[in-house]
Formats: structure tokens, sequence, C-alpha cells
């Protein structure tokens, strides 16, 4: 997902539209019982802001599949996360530019891992698995006795 300013000043424009699916190379949920839906879908603009500057805004959709961690239920979950960065050369604050060239799947993989779930659940009032009996708490009653 290289992004190339020098390709855009080329074009004449200032300004274009992006979309990607892409695969991350590496695992960015620390989720022990879920993982990511491969592919994450990226949509987005760049805008230059000088000759060696751009500004870059969208959002990143990705999946979670796997088991909640309450009642160990399959569960799939969608996330939406958006991006607002201003990419220049050697950036202190940021994201700098290599060559006029700036790797989106670096923000990407930020942005996933920031916006990755702690626990991961089927529902946030998920209400788990009895301890005691095992039952899972939300389609019945614990049978423990009372
Ligand atoms: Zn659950
Ligand atoms: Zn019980």
């Amino acid at each position: 997902m290289i992004l190339d300013l020098r390709k855009l000043k080329r074009s004449g424009k200032d300004q274009s539209d992006f979309f990607f699916e892409y695969s991350p190379e590496t695992e960015l949920i620390e989720i022990p019982s879920a993982k990511l839906i491969a592919p994450v879908k990226v949509v987005g603009s760049i805008s230059l802001t000088g000759e060696h500057s751009c500004y870059l805004e969208g959002e990143v959709v990705f999946g979670i599949k796997g088991e909640c961690t309450r009642c160990l239920k399959d569960t799939e979950n969608y996330y939406t996360a958006q991006f607002a960065e201003a990419v220049e050369e050697n950036n202190q604050d940021g994201y700098s530019l290599k060559n006029d060239t700036v790797d989106l799947a670096i923000i990407v993989d930020d942005l996933i891992t920031l916006n990755a779930p702690i626990s991961f659940l089927c529902d946030d009032a998920c209400k788990g698995i009895c301890v005691g009996c095992g039952v899972n708490l939300n389609d019945s009653e614990c049978k423990c006795k009372k």
C-alpha cells in the first residue's frame, strides 16, 4: 500500500482517492481465542500539502473472528477506525515520508492494534458461563443448587 507523491504530482492533481484490500503480514491482534479477518478494507484520500508533505485521511474497516472470551460462542465483530495524518519528511510527531512515498500499511497496522478490543465479546452484555454448572448464562438458567 505504497502511496507515491511523485506519481500524484506527475498526474497534475493535488488530491487522489484510494481503496485497498490489505492483509497484514504480522499478527496484530493479541486475543488468544480470536484473530483478524483478512483482508482489511482501507478507503481514504491523499492530498498534497507541500513539495514534500501530504495529508492522509480515511477509514479502516476490520473484522475479528473467534470465540467470545466470556461464553466461548463463535463470534464475528467488525470495527471501524478513522485516520487523519499529516505526513512529511523526518516527522518527529508522526509518520514520515521516505523518498516521497508513504507506506500506508504502517499506519493501518498501528490503527488496528490501537482499536482492537481488549476483551473480545459476543455482546457487551454477555453473561458468560457459570463456573458452577457450566451453562451458557445467555441461553439458560443457572442449574447450580441454591
Ligand atoms: Zn459471549
Ligand atoms: Zn450454575
